[in-house]
């Protein structure tokens, strides 16, 4: 979707440092991370939030989460563990309106969030 800045990281109009891609989800660490090991899985279609996700997408959002699982191993998070955030609208804290998984890790967490 022109406009939408993951959209732009797909197509390559900004760059991003890429963990994974393939067909149909691209995997980037976070510009501003809020934890020493922090990324980003998206899936290559435009969808705004997980509220937008349709029942056919549902094995789509499950390669995502495992995808998210496997990169967060290979980082070295499978020990201690880590979050798995998807922010969604304006109280979510949604900053971007194309669906992501966050994932932190490398660090305690505190809960609640804020
Ligand atoms: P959210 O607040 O859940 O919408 O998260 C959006 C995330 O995208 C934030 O953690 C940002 O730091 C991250 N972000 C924004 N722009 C970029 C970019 N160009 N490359 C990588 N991550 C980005
Ligand atoms: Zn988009």
């Amino acid at each position: 979707m022109s406009g939408c800045l993951f959209c732009k990281i797909i197509d390559g109009g900004i760059p991003a440092q890429k963990l994974y891609e393939d067909d149909e989800m691209l995997a980037f660490s976070d510009i501003n991370p809020m934890a020493p090991v922090h990324f980003l899985v998206i899936p290559k279609k435009h969808v705004e939030n997980i509220f937008e996700l349709q029942a056919e997408d549902a094995a789509l959002a499950g390669r995502m989460i495992l995808k998210a699982r496997e990169i967060a191993k290979e980082r070295g998070c499978e020990e201690k563990g880590g979050r798995f955030i998807i922010n969604a609208k304006t109280d979510g804290g949604q900053t971007v309106n194309h669906l992501h998984i966050h994932f932190l890790g490398g660090r305690a967490l505190g809960w609640p969030p804020g």
